[in-house]
């Protein structure tokens, strides 16, 4: 079979309500929904609108979230890709795929692109190349920065691009006109938790004694998605239980089978 080109959405629903914390990020993506929404208002004044910016964050932390977002509030198609579907990809075909994917969002514009695990694509050239045959990835690479520097600043498509691993991206990704703004998205404080919890706590049916601040401070050092995890696991526990209600213990529960989870994934990296 085939495998998919791209990804392509017209409807996105996300908005910023379902991001709870990443205030600083919020706001840099905020300008890019403006940017969006309206191009004259900017470019009339002789200003050019980015064309990408790299959202840079430890796993689960909400990246791809945060870019359905500002599809979702410009109300703009969203046409993804994931870097690691281009590691096992037969000559020539990286490259095509990135061509089609920039053309349908030209042609789609105004419109998000986005690239997760742009590092699978864009590591710095000459290193890592211990497996061979990334010839392709390079070709790939390429065809990313081509296509970046070919859209003039009227084009009204912007590309955003997640990674867990900034440093090892090829500087020339960075380099002015291409991924020059860098938005950081980091693992939720106390505070940014609490308001993680109430976003996924929300469609639940809980009992009296569930209180997201007490959950907040159960679960230092949960991302974003651990915590989606914590809300979906809980509510299992308590079907499990033939209960018509989620209650704190169902949590605390969930919380520990999270961390056992999390602590065998760490013993297998290691
Ligand atoms: P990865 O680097 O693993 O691709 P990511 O940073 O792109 O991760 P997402 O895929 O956006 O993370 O997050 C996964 C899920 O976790 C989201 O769909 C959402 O349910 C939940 N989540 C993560 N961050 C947040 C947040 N800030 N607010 C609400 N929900 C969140």
């Amino acid at each position: 079979s085939r495998a998919k080109l791209f990804d392509e959405n017209d409807k996105i629903k996300v908005t910023f309500k379902d991001v709870a914390g990443l205030e600083g990020a919020k706001e840099e993506v905020e300008e890019i929904v403006e940017f969006l929404k309206n191009p004259e208002k900017f470019t009339v004044l002789g200003g050019k609108i980015p064309k990408g910016a790299l959202l840079v964050g430890p796993p689960g932390t909400g990246k791809t979230l945060l870019a359905k977002a500002v599809a979702g509030e410009a109300n703009v198609p969203f046409f993804s890709l994931s870097g690691s579907d281009f590691v096992e990809m037969f000559v020539g075909v990286g490259a095509s795929r990135v061509r089609d994917l920039f053309k349908n969002a030209k042609d789609k514009a105004p419109a998000i692109i986005f690239i997760d695990e742009i590092d699978a694509i864009g590591r710095a050239r000459g290193k890592n190349n211990f497996t061979g045959g990334n010839d392709e990835r390079e070709n790939t690479l390429n065809q990313l920065l081509t296509e970046m520097d070919g859209f003039g600043t009227d084009t009204n498509v912007i590309v955003l691009a997640a990674t867990n691993r900034a440093d090892i991206l090829d500087k020339a990704l960075m380099r002015a006109g291409r991924f020059d703004r860098l938005i950081h998205v980091d693992l939720p404080e106390l505070g940014e938790r609490k308001e993680i919890f109430e976003v996924h706590l929300k469609p639940l049916k809980l009992g009296e004694d569930v209180d997201s601040e007490f959950l907040a401070k159960q679960t230092p050092g949960f991302s974003g998605a651990d915590i989606a995890n914590v809300c979906n696991e809980a509510a299992l526990v308590a079907a499990r239980k033939n209960k018509n209600k989620i209650e704190r213990q169902d949590f605390l529960d969930a919380v520990d089978r999270i961390i056992g989870g999390l602590e065998k994934k760490n013993k297998l990296i290691k």
